[in-house]
């Protein structure tokens, strides 16, 4: 018992800051790191794909990456400012119209989600396609257990912010929701964790199309799979989990910071 209260007592913690300033650069610069390692896992598809995070002073606002800027060069001061109307309120680059009429309805519908990512990644495009929730197949998997839904209805790129409110009625108070034909989105209370849930379910929808191309796989049992849920699927957990990455892509590549 001891062993394990010393190990929380040392479990690294999200931070928290004295002014606006200071939290504003420590998001910047994570979102900046999480478009670094978008990039790494090759999730960009040309300009394709928004994480946004809101701003700590002017909540309803939010930062976002530049249109046309590929992920693997950007730093925290090309992020964009985009207010509620769409207008880019710092810097004059132009915002993608599609990060903003999804981002902007999520953002609005829920005021706990601190960031929101979303990518065509491969192997969650691919998924995205069967209009099917992931099952339960994986300890990791069980992060979306009973926490992810399927938006079922593409009808062309979204440029509707009508489109973006069913979005985000169809995320519910889920963690993901997956875009059927699209892709994957995913919200957290940092950037740290929507970044890491994205990464995460992009690897559990290809465990999960490896695991069905190769025969019939077991599920885990819905009790154990709620209570792995409860262990691996929490706010902190998400956080912790992109710690690693954040502070080998800072080391690799420490422009992004400026
Ligand atoms: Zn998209």
């Amino acid at each position: 018992m001891q062993a394990i209260s010393v190990f929380k007592r040392n479990t690294p913690q999200p931070p928290t800051f004295a002014c606006f300033e200071d939290e504003r650069r420590h998001r910047k610069q994570r979102l900046a790191a999480a478009f670094r390692l978008f990039s790494r896992f090759g999730f960009d598809e040309g300009i394709g794909g928004h994480i946004t995070v809101r701003d700590p002073e002017q909540p309803e606002n939010f930062w976002v990456n530049p249109l046309g800027m590929h992920f693997g060069l950007i730093r925290a001061s090309d992020l964009i400012l985009v207010n509620t109307q769409g207008e880019v309120i710092e810097s004059n680059s132009p915002v993608n119209d599609a990060a903003f009429a999804i981002h902007s309805q999520v953002h609005a519908a829920r005021p706990d989600v601190v960031a929101i990512a979303h990518a065509h990644s491969i192997y969650g495009k691919s998924w995205s396609s069967f209009g099917r929730l992931l099952d339960p197949l994986t300890q990791d998997a069980c992060a979306f257990y009973e926490d992810h839904s399927v938006f079922d209805e593409y009808t062309g790129v979204v440029l509707e912010l009508e489109e973006g409110k069913r979005i985000a009625q169809v995320l519910g108070t889920n963690k993901a929701v997956i875009l059927k034909n699209h892709g994957l989105l995913t919200v957290g209370h940092s950037v740290d964790e929507a970044a890491w849930w994205l990464i995460t379910m992009e690897r559990s929808c290809q465990a999960q199309l490896l695991a069905e191309a190769a025969g019939k796989p077991s599920l885990i049992r819905p009790e154990i799979a709620s209570l792995t849920h409860r262990q691996v699927g929490s706010h902190y957990i998400g956080w912790l989990n992109f710690q690693p990455l954040y502070e080998m892509v800072v080391r690799q590549e420490p422009d992004l910071l400026e």
